[in-house]
């Protein structure tokens, strides 16, 4: 049986956990989010937002997330698990290999599968809800239950019989499934997680996001030469260390793009890997960001500052580029995204 969990609100964008407040940077305009995490226990699994935003652009906002005033956006979590190979048969053994790396065995391999299916719709000023979270439960428990969970899904499912199920080919399918089982709402986004290092989303549209996450460890110090030594111990405090100090990071590096009619990816998976291996994580890891890097040079190493270089540094190697997400901690997190390119696709 799937298991299913109410494990976020996800209003604009992404928070893991209920109480945590999230800072999202969007060409460098901040968004507050401030979700309730005690309502959850009294309206039927579903969170009030108390506060939404703080916005130096309001059209931005209304740009990127259309009718935010009246809708609501609600999340819900479903976990199951499936087996999948990575082949095109017509092809050699070494083609196969050479394209899909491990993921070519021909017996297949699994994942624990989390899916989180997130909607919109107006509230119902009688019940308090948009939707009963029970009904999308039920809905979309059974769906993935009957058709995934548990399969091997290149043997057992008609559809991944004729397209490689890859995280791509899985969401865009359930985004078409889902959509015929939901009432009184409609999909806002679909996010698969294969596991902790590789996820794929899917909104409206034909473009399928997927998203690698890297790990280095690097040190740093927040100053800023614009500011006297006196402003930089205030604003910054501890991180304006001579010394510096360290972090754990995260990297998410997004793309976006439809994926390829044959191996059912938007982006070779070896080649990102290789790319970001080769221009960031070398360039990077066990570094001083200030002291060894050239590209902090002049510039304050914070996170958001971060989120834009490395979207720099990757472009030209990435076309499709979407997205870079850090995780200086496990509770800051900081994105770049640059909306005008993907406006125009
Ligand atoms: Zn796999
Ligand atoms: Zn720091």
């Amino acid at each position: 049986m799937p298991k299913i969990a109410i494990s976020l609100v996800d209003f604009t964008y992404i928070i893991d956990n209920w109480d945590r407040i999230i800072i999202k940077y969007s060409q460098l305009y901040p968004v507050h989010i401030i979700v309730h995490s005690e309502s959850a226990k009294f309206f039927g699994g579903f969170i009030f937002i108390l506060s939404y935003l703080k916005l130096t652009n309001p059209n931005l906002l209304k740009k990127t997330h259309g009718e935010v005033a009246t809708l609501l956006y609600i999340s819900r979590r479903i976990d199951f698990s499936a087996m999948h190979r990575y082949r095109v048969d017509s092809w050699t053994e070494e083609k196969n290999r050479q394209v899909f790396g491990p993921c070519s065995n021909r017996n297949g391999h699994g994942h624990d599968y989390k899916l989180e299916v997130m909607v919109k719709g107006k509230l119902n000023n009688h019940t308090g809800m948009v939707v009963n979270t029970g009904d999308i439960k039920l809905a979309v428990g059974n769906l993935i239950d009957k058709e995934l969970d548990g399969k091997f899904l290149n043997e057992e499912h008609p559809y991944f019989k004729q397209n490689i199920p890859t995280a791509e080919n899985i969401v865009a399918y359930l985004w078409e499934a889902i959509s015929q089982v939901l009432e009184n709402c409609s999909l806002n986004r679909l996010k698969l997680y294969e596991n902790h290092y590789l996820f794929s989303e899917k909104e409206e549209g034909d473009m399928v996001t997927f998203t690698r996450r890297y790990h280095f460890s690097s040190a740093h110090r927040l100053h800023s030469d614009q500011l006297s030594d006196k402003e930089n111990e205030r604003i910054f405090g501890k991180c304006n260390n001579p010394y510096g100090h360290g972090h754990n990071y995260y990297l998410d590096v997004a793309v976006k793009g439809i994926p390829d009619n044959i191996t059912g990816m938007v982006i070779n998976m070896a080649d990102l890997d290789e790319i970001v291996e080769k221009i960031v994580l070398e360039e990077f890891d066990h570094k001083h960001l200030n002291l060894d890097t050239a590209v902090f040079k002049g510039l304050n190493p914070t996170s958001e500052v971060m989120a834009k270089v490395v979207y720099d540094m990757l472009k030209p190697y990435i076309p499709k580029l979407y997205r870079i997400g850090v995780w200086e901690t496990e509770k800051n997190y900081f994105e770049y995204i640059n909306e005008e390119e993907t406006v125009h696709g």
